[in-house]
């Protein structure tokens, strides 16, 4: 069955994300089921998901809780468009996600992934500022290293080279301005230092260029696909007041560190700012089904309501707003609220920082580093395929591990119970070790 299934799998499906010819070499892991932070393949092989299925899944695999909605909802309405007509799920989630969100982000535009909700947020700024008489606003900022999807839009907001460069001639030239990553500070500064250091490079920027931008996106807090890169909240704040200063819309794109990740529901509230358009998927749904949302505020709302058709925002999807992915993302929240999962996790977190000591303080070990339930360390190795060798022994020793390059990193469901954050690190450690 298990070979069987690989085989097909590799002549009939086309892997995201994937050189397919590496699979010569490297086989396929074929899941049969998950259950909690478990994945489990045909031959009864279990491996802890301690990458959350690429950033998504919240609360492990096949959640009784969120099972029981979704079998609810299946029994009600699978589907219906959102132009023209309504339902309940996507009703009660709007007005949660207003509730819970930073203040003022009262209209809620569905998507279906993330990337079409960095689409969605590029077009509407793009849009409002052209409603609002300034059609020369039309070019975006972010930062050195940010990653906000890869979709031709969402690829000129993202400064990954190995994602952009086969497809830079069809994509829009947008400018990056500095990083205040702190690996990256000046020997002896402080990451707030530098993290205002940076800010002062956003104002030189936005100083000299505002009469053409409509937006700066950013990643709050933890930039995710640029291998875990950690900043001082502080950045946020001035970037929150340069934009204003400037009349450019700040996107929060917390896409990945929204619903918990970095501590706090939304990473915004560590720096107590409002953006103009706050981004959602991955784990809204608790790792279910796709869904994104675009949140922002009365304001920009407003600019596109009038008699005129073409005022309005133009932009669809066959799903926007589907009923079982929304009905997903309401259980999750329950979760949230029923479990007080954010104070659990501040618990779980500690615990994670004090089992983790012998790692960090491993001699191959470098800036090891965490941010609520991210965890994330470079490792000094003499192997350059050392990303693939870590995943290859991560699964002889039950673990899913998917480092970037030399980057570690941890992103676990947040059930995870104290023994296999226990076997996670001891597991690791074991396996730097086999690789430094
Ligand atoms: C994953 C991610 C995206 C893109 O989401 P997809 O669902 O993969 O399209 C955008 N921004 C950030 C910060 C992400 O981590």
């Amino acid at each position: 069955m298990n070979e069987n299934l690989l085989n097909r799998s590799l002549s009939a499906v086309w892997h995201p994300c994937t050189q397919m010819k590496r699979h010569e070499t490297l086989p396929l892991v074929a899941i049969a089921r998950g259950q909690g932070v478990w994945l489990y393949d045909f031959d009864g092989n279990r491996y802890l998901d301690s990458v959350s299925s690429w950033w998504v899944n919240l609360f492990g695999h096949c959640n009784p809780r969120i099972n029981a909605a979704l079998i609810d909802q299946l029994g009600k309405l699978e589907h219906v468009m959102l132009a023209g007509f309504t339902h309940e799920p996507v009703v009660l989630l709007s007005e949660k996600l207003s509730e819970l969100a930073p203040a003022g982000l009262g209209h809620c535009f569905y998507g279906s992934d993330g990337a079409s909700a960095t689409e969605i947020a590029l077009k509407m700024s793009a849009h409002y500022w052209r409603n609002n008489g300034k059609p020369l606003k039309t070019q975006f900022i972010s930062l050195q290293n940010s990653y906000h999807g890869e979709t031709l839009g969402a690829l000129s907001v993202t400064d990954v080279a190995l994602f952009r460069d086969a497809y830079g001639a069809l994509i829009k030239q947008n400018a990056t301005v500095p990083c205040p990553d702190w690996r990256e500070a000046a020997a002896g500064e402080s990451p707030e230092d530098f993290a205002l250091r940076c800010a002062a490079a956003l104002e030189q920027h936005l100083q000299q260029h505002h009469q053409h931008l409509a937006a700066f996106i950013v990643e709050p807090l933890v930039q995710g696909a640029a291998g875990m890169a950690m900043y001082h909240p502080i950045y946020l704040n001035r970037a929150r007041e340069l934009c204003s200063q400037y009349g450019v819309h700040l996107i929060a794109d917390e896409i990945a560190v929204g619903m918990g990740r970095t501590g706090t529901l939304f990473a915004c509230e560590q720096a107590n700012i409002s953006p103009d358009f706050l981004l959602l998927s991955k784990g809204i749904t608790g790792g279910y089904l796709p869904l994104s949302i675009v949140m922002t505020t009365d304001h920009i709302y407003q600019a596109f309501y009038a008699d005129d058709t073409a005022r309005g925002f133009l932009h669809s999807h066959s799903y926007t707003g589907n009923p079982l992915a929304c009905r997903a993302a309401l259980a999750t929240l329950d979760i949230f609220a029923q479990d007080d999962v954010l104070h659990a996790n501040r618990d779980k977190a500690t615990f994670f920082n004090r089992i983790a000591q012998p790692l960090r303080e491993h001699p191959k070990v470098r800036n090891f580093r965490s941010t609520g339930m991210v965890w994330a360390f470079e490792v000094d190795t003499p192997h350059a395929d050392f990303a693939q060798r870590c995943f290859s022994l991560g699964l002889q020793h039950e673990l899913l591990l998917r480092p970037m390059g030399n980057t570690v990193y941890f992103m676990p469901p947040y059930i995870i119970t104290e023994e296999e954050i226990q076997m996670l690190v001891t597991r690791t450690l074991t396996i730097i070790k086999m690789l430094s």
